[in-house]
């Protein structure tokens, strides 16, 4: 976390950035000021508009909207994977945003873990093989190691049994769970998730979730997901809406309609 020391004005540093970086200091995510604006031809498409989210170590914090309200393009600023127009992101007291690439990459592998949609497994690896390639990208060395690491993670998602599967041979469900044991090798103090549930029936969503927010309380864990589904609210301790390029806390568009 950021030390109060952080709080002391360095040269170049505006009222603003104190502002934020106070505002940063006791979240384990931050971002203030956050714009895009994607440049397709001639044409600016504006999608973020001034973007302030804080969240707190251990939260599950739900980012909801319509499609095409730029969710995916928040989330993947939060995580370094996108470099806003404006705006600055900290990250576990670090403000990611003025990282250089390296930097931000080695950040990024050791401290996030993503969830996608699409579950993202390599076909021709088994269960236990895709949890190991990932300890093998974070610098975990030694095979037996590695697999034996890879073996813990998928028994805590409920899939010890499996690990000798490929992905064809697993449900919608089991497959998003061994993304979640993917997503937790190396112990991420962060994990980002974009619609986890989305392609996944109500029972095994609710497994999902479950398992995030078990994470979230019982690790620490701080979790931001993605989510159009209604369904999740009940685990978030934080949802914001985001419509027009802006977070809201109501979600503007279910009261018009
Ligand atoms: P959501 O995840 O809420 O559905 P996105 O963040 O994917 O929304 O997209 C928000 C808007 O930005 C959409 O209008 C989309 O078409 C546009 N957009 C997303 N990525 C790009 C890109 N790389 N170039 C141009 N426009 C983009
Ligand atoms: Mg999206």
């Amino acid at each position: 976390m950021v030390t109060s020391q952080l709080l002391l004005p360095k040269d170049g540093q505006t009222a603003s950035t104190l502002r934020c970086i106070e505002f940063a200091s006791d979240s384990a995510i931050a971002c203030c000021g956050v714009e895009m604006t994607y440049q397709q031809g001639e044409q600016s498409i504006p999608v973020l508009k001034g973007i302030d989210l804080a969240i707190k170590e251990g939260n599950v914090q739900l980012l909801m909207g319509p499609s095409g309200s730029g969710k995916t393009t928040l989330l993947s600023i939060l995580a370094g994977l996108l470099t806003p127009s404006k705006g600055r992101v900290y990250l576990l007291g670090q403000e990611i945003t003025r990282m250089s690439r390296r930097q931000l990459t080695r950040f990024r592998l050791h401290n996030i873990g993503f969830i996608f949609q699409g579950f993202n497994l390599f076909p021709a690896l088994t269960a236990l093989e895709n949890v190991e390639l990932a300890l093998k990208m974070k610098g975990m060395s030694g095979g037996p190691k590695r697999s034996k690491e890879a073996g813990i993670l998928l028994e805590k998602v409920g899939l010890g049994h499996k690990r000798d599967s490929h992905p064809r041979d697993l449900s919608g469900g089991q497959q998003q769970r061994v993304a979640i044991a993917r997503a937790l090798a190396g112990k991420p103090k962060l994990i980002m998730a974009d619609e986890p549930t989305a392609a996944l029936d109500s029972q095994s969503g609710h497994l999902v979730i479950e398992l995030l927010r078990s994470l979230a309380k019982e690790e620490g864990v701080t979790v931001v997901m993605v989510t159009h589904d209604p369904r999740i609210q009940d685990v978030a301790d934080n949802i914001t809406y985001l419509e027009d390029g802006i977070l809201m806390r109501e979600p503007q568009w279910i009261m018009d309609s």
